[in-house]
């Protein structure tokens, strides 16, 4: 029923999907509460919610708390109703899940992207994949609701083209039409958006909507992206942001040069690169590490590699990594006293490095505090770890599918 409804929008079909948005929200759900939020009559809203658990796509759960009279009958989506992939394409990344309606990871695979990821290898990885959970998993193609993917920008999400994405580890990223090849491979409709938008309205809805209205989400990883939740509202127009973040604000006017051409932006200080060939020339110049121990080539140190060596308390690392999360915090501290949010979430490969998180929130904290020390502010690493952008991937399209017109 859910697809049926999709762009459909007499007064009845308006009043299915508010239904059914109420429930997905907030379900179980009694009818009262349900008739509170809609103004809906009883005798409608009862008829109504006969036509869904007629059709099966919401369940009667249990009774909830009695006010005086019988107890109550609570409602929800039933999760098995429809099934969902969720796909997140970023620079270091491929993944994809298979979920149920509640977003409850089924399957899940995942590519490592590298020189060998061109489009026409990842969309064949993404193609087999869905094959093989579809067949694992005994789903006809009709039980999926469809595809929603969280991608790197820059994109246009409309027609469903990923651009040109900057510093990709493999050649021919460019206009590719992911989701006519995909639908046409598949016959799954398809959806897109920025990566770091699906990934923050997954971390919203699932931890944090009841406590934070103001919300800024922080990707870190081979670039730098971010996302922002506003009054309760996923900002609109943030498309740039969704592609560079806040990688480019200048910490240092009379910093090192970065690759976009400025000096002392965030990101020439603390991109995975730069922590890579900070740590390289420090080696080169005769520091003492355990990854010299490690290695036979210097030139060849990975990130993984200095991440490694972080966690086993390699000073060298260390410190680089502590600089790096300086100028990372001076940077959030900017744009904490623009924003003000209530809550920072990060997420990507360096804050897996407890000392490049830890540095961040402390540097970050106590520059914004100068200027409003009663300011309260949260960090959180996030909930859903690195498959928040797919799972937020598959809530889009309910979204899509439930929004009225
Ligand atoms: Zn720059």
């Amino acid at each position: 029923m859910i697809k049926e409804l999709y762009e459909k929008n007499s007064i009845k079909d308006k009043r299915l999907k508010d239904l059914l948005s109420l429930i997905y929200e907030f379900g179980p759900i009694s009818k009262n509460d349900l008739i509170a939020k809609t103004k809906l009559t009883t005798t409608t809203c009862t008829r109504l919610l006969d036509d869904l658990l007629m059709e099966g796509v919401i369940t009667e759960s249990g009774f909830g708390e009695s006010s005086g009279g019988r107890k109550p009958f609570l409602y929800e989506i039933n999760a098995d109703y429809y099934f969902l992939i969720g796909i997140d394409i970023s620079r270091s990344y491929t993944k994809v899940l298979l979920m149920d309606l509640k977003l409850n990871v089924k399957s899940e695979a995942r590519l490592k992207m590298d020189k060998s990821s061109t489009p026409h290898a990842t969309i064949k990885f993404i193609e087999q994949t869905i094959i093989r959970m579809l067949v694992e998993s005994k789903l006809n193609k009709d039980k999926i609701l469809g595809i929603g993917i969280g991608s790197i920008g820059p994109l246009d999400s409309k027609r469903g083209i990923i651009l040109n994405p900057y510093q990709f580890p493999s050649d021919g990223w460019r206009d590719i039409p992911i989701k006519d090849i995909l639908e046409e491979k598949l016959d799954i409709e398809v959806t897109i958006d920025y990566g770091v938008n699906t990934a923050l309205l997954a971390e919203y809805n699932n931890h944090y909507k009841d406590i934070y209205s103001n919300v800024v989400y922080m990707l870190k990883g081979v670039g730098s992206r971010t996302g922002m939740i506003i009054d309760g509202q996923l900002k609109p127009g943030t498309d740039k942001l969704g592609i560079h973040g806040q990688g480019h604000m200048i910490v240092d006017i009379h910093g090192r040069k970065c690759y976009c051409g400025s000096y002392g932006c965030v990101q020439a200080y603390s991109s995975m690169r730069a922590i890579t060939n900070d740590v390289i020339n420090a080696l080169k110049q005769g520091k003492e590490s355990i990854l010299t121990e490690s290695v036979t080539d210097i030139e060849s140190i990975s990130f993984d590699d200095i991440c490694k060596a972080v966690n086993n308390n390699d000073p060298v690392s260390s410190d680089i990594v502590k600089n790096a999360a300086y100028y990372t915090g001076i940077g959030i501290s900017n744009l904490i006293n623009v924003l003000h949010p209530d809550l920072i979430i990060v997420n990507g490969a360096t804050y897996n490095m407890k000392i490049f998180y830890d540095t961040v929130v402390k540097i970050a904290t106590e520059r914004s505090n100068i200027i409003f020390p009663d300011h309260v502010l949260s960090f959180s690493r996030g909930q859903l770890g690195e498959n928040a952008t797919a799972i937020g991937a598959g809530r889009l399209l309910v979204t899509k599918y439930l929004s009225s017109l």
